[in-house]
C-alpha cells in the first residue's frame, strides 16, 4: 500500500481506457422495495453512451437480477433464502433485467447483448477462449455487451456467487485496460466505517498484501448483492494480476464515471505487470482442488524460475486430479503460488519429499518432469 497526494484517478481514468468494463452491484440497480431505479439507471445508461461516444468500448457486469426476481415472486431473504430459490428468483429477475438493459442502452443508440456464464465457463479454457472471443466479436460490432452469472443453474459448489470476480473475469477474458466496480461506498477503508470511526480512506493500492485484505469486512453492506469487500479485494486480485487497473468508486450518485473523473473519490488498485495471457488465466482461476507445501530449497528454485519437483513436497492436501488447480505454500503456510498438478493425489502422496532418480520404481513408470511444471506454474 501507498499513500499518496497524487489523485487516484490520475493513476487510473477509467476514461482513457480502450475496453473497459464496468460492474453495477443490485443494491444500484434495485431499491430496498425491489424495484428497478429507473431514474438512476437512465443516468447511467448516459454515462456509458459518453464513453461509447468517446470511441471507449464498454461491456457491463449487471447484478440484480436475484433481488428483481424474489420481488416478483415474493420470496423472503431477497431470494437468497435458499438456492432453489436464489435460482428461481434469478429466471424471473433475469429477464426483466435485461429488458431494462436494452430500452436504456436502446434509448441512446446503443444495441445490447446478453451473456449469462458460469464460473466453470470461464475456469474451462477452451470456453474461457470462446466467451473471449465473443466479447470481441460484440465489441467489434459497437455493441455493449451485459454479462450476468447464469445463476439460474450455477449450483452452490460452481458458481462465483458475486460479480466483483466475474467483472474481474470478464476483464480478463476480454483483455480490457480497466474494471470499475460501482458500489455503495466509495472505495476501500482501514477497517469498515460504518462500525469504526477510525477507519481510513485508503485512495490507491499498489500492491494487494495481507494487510490490505485484512481491511475488508466479510458480508454485502447492502444485504442485497453478495459482494462484500472481500470479493471486491479478490477481484482486485485477479484483474491486476492480468495486468489490468480496477477502481472502487460509488455509484450512489448519478453518472457515477463522470462523478469519479472530477471528484478523484474511489480507490484504485494498480495493474503489476502480466505474465502470458495464459499464466494470467491460470492464476485467475478460482476452483483450487488441494495445496502442496513446500520447503526452503524448492521456494529458491521456484524463484529462479524452476519447476516444482517431488522432492520439495513437504506436505499435501486435498483430492486433485492430474491437471487439477492447486497451491503452492511456503514453509510459513503462506500461499506464493498455484499451478497445475501433473500427479493426482494418490500417486503425489507417493512422489512426495522422493528425489526424482527413485520415482520410476516407485511409480513403475517414467515419472513426469515434475510436480508442478514452471510453464504451469504462477508465483503470487
Ligand atoms: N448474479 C447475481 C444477480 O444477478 C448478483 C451477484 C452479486 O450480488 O454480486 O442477482
Amino acid at each position: 500500500m501507498v499513500a499518496h497526494l497524487i489523485p487516484a484517478s490520475s493513476l487510473f481514468a477509467p476514461e482513457n481506457c480502450a475496453r473497459l468494463v464496468i460492474k453495477i452491484g443490485s443494491a444500484l440497480l434495485v431499491d430496498q422495495q425491489g424495484n428497478i431505479r429507473r431514474d438512476w439507471l437512465e443516468a447511467m445508461a448516459g454515462d456509458i453512451a459518453e464513453r461509447r461516444a468517446a470511441g471507449q468500448q464498454v461491456i457491463l457486469v449487471s447484478s440484480g437480477a436475484i433481488a428483481l426476481g424474489a420481488r416478483r415472486l415474493g420470496l423472503a431473504k431477497g431470494g437468497r433464502a435458499s438456492l432453489e430459490d436464489a435460482q428461481a428468483a434469478a429466471a424471473v429477475g433475469q429477464i426483466a433485467l435485461s429488458q431494462q438493459w436494452a430500452e436504456l442502452l436502446e434509448a441512446r443508440g446503443l444495441i445490447a447483448a446478453q451473456i449469462l456464464v458460469t464460473l466453470d465457463d470461464l475456469e474451462d479454457r477452451r470456453r474461457y477462449l470462446n466467451a473471449s472471443a465473443t466479447l470481441d466479436r460484440l465489441l467489434e460490432l459497437d455493441v455493449v455487451p451485459v454479462i450476468n452469472e447464469n445463476d439460474s443453474v450455477a449450483t452452490a459448489e460452481i458458481r462465483f456467487g458475486d460479480n466483483d470476480r466475474l467483472a474481474a473475469r470478464i476483464g480478463q477474458a476480454a483483455r480490457a485496460s480497466g474494471v470499475v466496480l460501482l458500489s455503495d461506498i466509495d472505495g476501500l477503508y482501514t477497517a469498515n466505517p460504518k462500525t469504526d470511526p477510525d477507519a481510513k480512506f485508503v485512495p490507491i493500492v499498489s500492491r494487494i498484501d495481507a494487510k490490505i485484505m485484512a481491511m475488508a469486512d466479510r458480508g454485502s453492506g447492502s444485504g442485497m448483492g453478495s459482494g462484500g469487500m472481500v470479493s471486491k479485494l479478490e477481484a482486485a486480485r485477479i484483474a491486476t494480476r492480468a495486468g489490468i487497473n480496477l477502481a472502487i468508486i460509488s455509484g450512489e450518485h448519478d453518472e457515477p464515471l463522470k462523478r469519479f473523473k472530477h471528484s478523484n473519490i474511489g480507490t484504485v488498485f494498480l495493474a503489476s505487470k502480466a505474465g502470458s495471457a495464459r499464466k494470467t488465466w491460470l492464476v485467475g482461476r478460482l476452483t483450487v482442488k488441494g495445496s502442496a507445501t513446500i520447503d526452503a530449497g524448492a521456494m529458491r528454485a521456484l524463484e529462479r524460475g524452476s519447476s516444482l519437483l517431488p522432492a520439495g513436497v513437504t506436505a499435501l492436501t486435498g483430492r486433485f486430479e492430474r491437471g487439477d488447480l492447486i497451491d503452492i505454500i511456503d514453509s510459513h503456510g503462506e500461499k506464493i503460488g498455484q499451478g497445475l498438478a501433473e500427479y493426482d493425489a494418490q500417486e503425489a502422496q507417493l512422489v512426495m519429499g522422493k528425489r526424482s532418480d527413485t520415482l520410476a520404481e516407485l511409480l513403475g513408470y517414467a515419472p513426469r518432469a515434475a510436480f508442478v511444471h514452471r510453464d504451469h506454474l504462477v508465483l503470487i
